[in-house]
């Protein structure tokens, strides 16, 4: 049997090598980018945190539960790692559940399956855009800007648009859509906040573990635990990212408010501060806060609270404290927008899932046809989870299980 796998990212390279287990099927891989895996190459931050020993329904969104629990069932993490020491690929779980390739190097994720492509006759076509899908007297037919495909079986595995100079783009919606599938409204996931720069912009490479609210009309939108980056257009790092779902499909009017101080109670910490400033009190507040918080960022939650850094302990007074105190626990931060597609690690949103069979992943609309990895509606936290539902979806989509009526229509 023919198959035809458009995308060579990570569902797809996994769906092709689970589609060639069977030996009488001939593998082609389509791939529009001169090489395969180049988003791959490029995840966690050149690590690739290839999965995470806690993936379960509840770390997904988008496509029903149901759904995402009966194909992550199918192929779960213990399979997924087992299928990849069988390439060879030696991991490590690091205590937080995240699992990252031995050699820290996204790459070995890519090689591993690149060469293990090789090794079982798949056909890579690189530099192949397939451009239009059809169906006629039995057979699928891909138009690509090298030539036409034949199949009699596609699985379509083109990504989602998020990180678009890795090779996000929306032609696997086309391409899906032209079947009579729908896709949902598309929004950044896994991304970097643009907040008011007042503070944020001299805070750049400043990094702190903080408690994260996202907020708006004095409703909890989301929130997180973490390290946060402070960037010269806003923040980022893994609490901003955990958020920036919520901050992405919320609307305006959303306020990221950070603890910067979780374990201290505001009382408490206001009572030491107070203790500080009898103890010194001819330390000029440029230091008052050094040993308490990161330099750059005491002194900004010093200016936001309105004072002159040149001012001693001396000047400060009980109410002082307390607002400092209150700054310190809630410095808070309006959100102007995210840094886009473009900047995502991954699309919230898809081709929606009720047009596809969990337990096969065939089309509903077209037998024959398959779908797996980003395209659908399924988006996960951060933390590995993405990826996982790469290869959960790449590997049932590519047992090619299901009715296979060769009907026209
Ligand atoms: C910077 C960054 C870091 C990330 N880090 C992590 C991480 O550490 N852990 C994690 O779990 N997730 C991470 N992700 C998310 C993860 O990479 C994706 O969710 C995952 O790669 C999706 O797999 P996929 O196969 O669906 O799509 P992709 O891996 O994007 O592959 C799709 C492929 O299809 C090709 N294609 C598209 N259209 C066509 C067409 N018409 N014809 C032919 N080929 C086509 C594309 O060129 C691409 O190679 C990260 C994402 C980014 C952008």
């Amino acid at each position: 049997m023919r198959i035809l796998v458009i995308g060579g990212g990570a569902s797809g390279m996994m769906a092709a090598l689970t589609a060639a287990e069977q030996t009488d099927h001939q593998v082609t891989v389509l791939e529009r980018q001169a090489r395969v895996g180049r988003k791959l190459a490029a995840t966690g931050n050149g690590r690739c945190n290839l999965t995470n020993q806690s993936a379960s329904p509840a770390c997904y969104h988008g496509g029903r539960a149901d759904f995402v629990r009966l194909v992550l069932d199918a192929f779960p993490v213990p399979d997924t790692l087992s299928f990849f020491r069988n390439l060879g690929l030696l991991t490590v779980t690091e205590p937080s559940g995240r699992v990252y390739p031995f050699s820290d190097q996204a790459g070995s994720v890519v090689d591993v399956l690149r060469l293990a492509m090789e090794q079982r006759g798949i056909v890579l076509e690189a530099g192949c855009e397939v451009s239009a899908l059809t169906f006629r007297d039995g057979a699928f037919f891909a138009e690509t800007n090298l030539r036409r495909f034949a199949a009699d079986r596609v699985i379509v595995a083109c990504g989602g648009i998020a990180g678009g100079k890795l090779g996000g783009t929306g032609s696997g919606y086309a391409l899906l859509r032209s079947f009579g599938h729908r896709c949902t409204k598309l929004y950044p996931a896994l991304v970097q906040l643009k907040t008011d720069p007042q503070w944020v912009r001299s805070l750049k490479g400043v990094r702190a573990e903080a408690a994260v609210r996202l907020m708006q009309n004095n409703i909890l939108l989301a929130d997180s635990r973490g390290e946060v980056q402070f960037t010269e257009y806003g923040v980022s790092g893994p609490a901003v990212f955990e958020i920036s779902r919520a901050a992405s499909v919320s609307g305006t009017g959303q306020t990221v408010i950070l603890d910067l101080l979780p374990p201290m109670e505001e009382s408490e910490l206001a009572e030491f501060l107070h203790a500080r400033a009898q103890q010194f009190p001819t330390l000029t507040l440029e230091n008052f806060l050094t040993g308490i918080l990161q330099n750059r960022l005491g002194r900004t939650v010093l200016r936001a609270c309105g004072f002159t850094l040149d001012k001693t302990a001396a000047v400060l007074h009980r109410q002082d404290f307390r607002a400092i105190a209150a700054k310190i626990k809630a410095f808070d931060l309006p959100v102007q927008g995210t840094m886009g597609m473009d900047q995502a690690q991954v699309t919230a949103g898809g081709i929606e899932t009720n047009g596809f069979n969990p337990e096969t992943l065939e089309s509903r609309l077209r037998p024959g046809l398959y779908a797996c990895g980003e395209v659908l509606d399924v988006d996960g936290d951060c933390g590995g989870f993405n990826l996982q539902w790469a290869w959960s979806s790449g590997h049932l989509a590519g047992q090619l299980k299901g009715t296979h009526h060769d009907s026209n229509s």
